[in-house]
């Protein structure tokens, strides 16, 4: 009992030391006593008492105002009063004024220890209140901790899973955790039944009884969660026979709700014992029910979109063409069979969402998805390691990214390649017949007089020939441009090569009554080219202009250097080209329908063009509107930039 510390305030010396000397630490009390208040401060600093008996009068003053300091500092400490025979305060004052008790000189030692025992033990209850108040809310604290640490972590699971059974599982078990239940399970509707069916339990349920486990719709409890939309709780003394096959004493449904409609209850109960649900609780599963319906809603539409998807992948699978989309920042969303097979990316490989750089290897194929930024269809050519080629359309999809859809032309390039050795043999064989026919037909009235008929006779077969040989001219040379045998290049300065072609045609526009705009600065940058075929892409397209011009329009030759390149055009304001004819044009022997039957041509001009264009590094695109005219553009890199 050294240990229990009496603080002894008392003015009087006698009775002080009675108190001290010969009741309290005779009975084993440690005492510290005192008459003046400074003194008692520095103990109650440095040495809180278990106790404390004041003076009414200490220091010359009434203790009263300092008591109540004291009261305030330490509340559970008992503070006795000390009063003279003939003090005005009773007991009962002392009492009300907060003292523990009042004690009158002269004092009796047996009355004092007893009134001593009696403080020191209630300031020990007083402390035990505390100390279970505090424990109790500590542990109730650290139960919401831990609520909300599950209900956290179930939200974590809900948006980052997709298993279903995983999460509706991990709820049963939170909910269950939380409310400190003896089990718990989800009951979801079954729509073609119309009866709740157990979707995922905890622990102590077998799995048979699980899946066998079927509840009308109609049970009373299910119903009204149903109706109202609200948690059910059943807290009563007598078990209640909630479920077909076994009794509860207490639960809590609270109800799955998806679009305003309930879908299901989560469910927690007592079966043993009574131990009833706090608000809390009915709160905490009312938000684990809210996660689970999140859950089902998500699963279900991931599963409608997946299955979309797979429709979507298998018809893409089935079909003959090779397709890859990839979304605005390059990602895989979809590549199809054919596409694996030609790119050599193995089918069991998880490709989407990856990068397409990841991924794809075919460098040609990556220029096309990386280099270009196309508002527009395109198109492109694809040689695959294997020699095969493909074409490739490449549409851009707002919203999506671009679809790039690629058939197999290895045939047709083929049959392009039979096709145009066919025509070079067979030309270059027909040419030197047809030399002979000019040379013959121009022999014929050297070698006897020819009347007018026989006269413009032979001047059609001459007209007829040259015509063949233009033609077969034309082939050879598209057949040796496209071949790569038309290498020799110079530096050139193409506003002379273009001047000479413009002379070349002055004549026919002026009988064509068609008005002549030429703009070429003399001092375009030089490029690096074959002057011939310059000229020859020139006569092409000035040809054009002026063959499909009416009387009275007008033809232009404009150049201008621009960004390290030369840009020629060559417009005129004739019928123009249907624009379902426009990405044709440049194909060998292609006539747009607009073309009157009785206009001389073949299709090759641009054709040649284009691969001249192509043969110099250079760009040639047209842009034509009907009715109004023709603009075709041809860029060339000037000579600094291209080496
Ligand atoms: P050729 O082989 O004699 O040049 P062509 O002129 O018909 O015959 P291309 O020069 O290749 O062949 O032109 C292809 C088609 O493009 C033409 O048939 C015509 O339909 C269209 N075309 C070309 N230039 C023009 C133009 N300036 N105005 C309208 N249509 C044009
Ligand atoms: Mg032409």
């Amino acid at each position: 009992m050294s240990d229990t510390h009496i603080l002894l305030v008392i003015s009087e010396a006698e009775t002080r030391l009675f108190l001290e000397r010969t009741v309290l630490s005779p009975a084993g009390y440690f005492v510290s006593s005192t008459a003046d208040w400074n003194t008692a401060e520095s103990i109650l600093q440095r040495n809180p008492p278990d106790m404390v008996v004041l003076s009414e009068q200490i220091d010359g003053r009434s203790c009263l105002e300092k008591a109540r300091l004291l009261f305030q500092r330490f509340p559970f400490t008992p503070v006795c009063l000390l009063v003279d025979r003939d003090s005005e305060i009773t007991a009962i004052q002392a009492v009300r004024l907060g003292f523990y008790d009042c004690w009158q000189v002269p004092l009796k030692s047996a009355e004092i220890l007893q009134t001593v025992e009696r403080a020191l033990a209630q300031r020990q209850r007083w402390l035990e209140q505390v100390r279970l108040k505090t424990r109790q809310g500590t542990s109730s604290l650290e139960e919401r901790m831990n609520a909300l640490e599950a209900i956290q972590r179930i939200g974590r699971k809900v948006t980052s899973m997709l298993d279903l059974d995983s999460i509706l599982s991990a709820v049963v078990d939170a909910a269950v955790e939380i409310t400190n239940a003896e089990e718990g399970s989800l009951l979801l509707v079954d729509e073609m039944t119309g009866e709740f069916y157990m979707r995922a339990a905890s622990q102590n349920f077998q799995q048979e009884y699980i899946s066998s486990f079927r509840l009308p719709i109609h049970d009373p409890l299910l119903a009204e969660v149903l109706k109202t939309g609200k948690p059910v709780v059943v807290d009563g003394k007598t078990p209640q026979k909630i479920k077909t096959s076994y009794l509860v004493h207490t639960l809590i449904y609270a109800p799955l709700i998806v679009q305003e409609r309930v879908i299901g209850v989560l469910e927690v109960d007592h079966r043993q014992s009574g131990k009833s649900f706090s608000e809390q609780h009915i709160m905490l599963m009312s938000a684990l029910a809210d996660y689970s319906a999140i859950a089902i809603e998500n699963a279900r539409l991931y599963a409608r979109t997946e299955s979309e998807r797979k429709k979507l992948e298998s018809i893409l699978t089935g079909i003959e063409e090779a397709v890859i989309v990839v979304d605005e920042d390059r990602r895989l969303a979809l590549i199809n069979r054919k596409a694996r097979e030609a790119f050599g990316i193995p089918a069991e490989a998880s490709v989407y969402g990856r990068r397409a750089r990841e991924v794809i290897q075919h460098p040609d194929l990556l220029d096309i998805l990386f280099d270009s930024n196309p508002t527009i269809p395109t198109r492109a050519e694809l040689t695959l390691d294997d020699g095969r080629v493909l074409n490739a359309q490449i549409t851009p999809l707002r919203g999506i990214g671009l679809v790039i859809s690629m058939q197999d032309i290895t045939y047709l390039k083929e049959l392009d390649r039979i096709k145009s050795d066919f025509v070079h043999t067979v030309s270059h064989d027909l040419r030197s017949p047809l030399t002979a026919i000019l040379g013959y037909v121009e022999l014929i009235d050297r070698v006897g007089p020819v009347n007018d008929q026989q006269r413009e006779f032979i001047h059609r077969v001459q007209v007829s020939v040259q015509n063949i040989t233009a033609l077969i001219n034309d082939l050879l040379d598209l057949g040796r441009i496209e071949a790569g045998f038309d290498t020799r290049k110079e530096v050139v300065q193409l506003s002379t090569i273009a001047q000479y072609a413009i002379d070349g045609f002055k004549n026919r526009l002026v009988e064509k009554s068609l008005e002549l705009q030429v703009d070429i600065p003399d001092d375009l940058p030089k490029i690096l080219g074959n002057p011939v075929r310059l000229r020859q892409m020139l006569n092409n397209l000035i040809g054009n202009a002026h063959k499909y011009t009416p009387e009275g329009g007008c033809v232009s030759v404009k150049a201008h250097a621009e960004g390290g390149q030369v840009i020629l055009q060559v417009s005129d304001n004739g019928p123009g080209i249907p624009p379902a004819d426009q990405p044709y044009i440049f194909d060998k022997f292609y006539r747009a329908s607009n073309v009157p039957a009785d206009t001389p041509g073949t299709g090759l001009g641009l054709a040649i063009v284009k691969s001249i264009v192509e043969n110099h590094l250079g760009r040639v695109w047209v842009d034509s509107t009907l009715g109004k005219g023709t603009t075709f553009t041809i860029v060339l890199p000037a000579i600094d930039s291209a080496f």
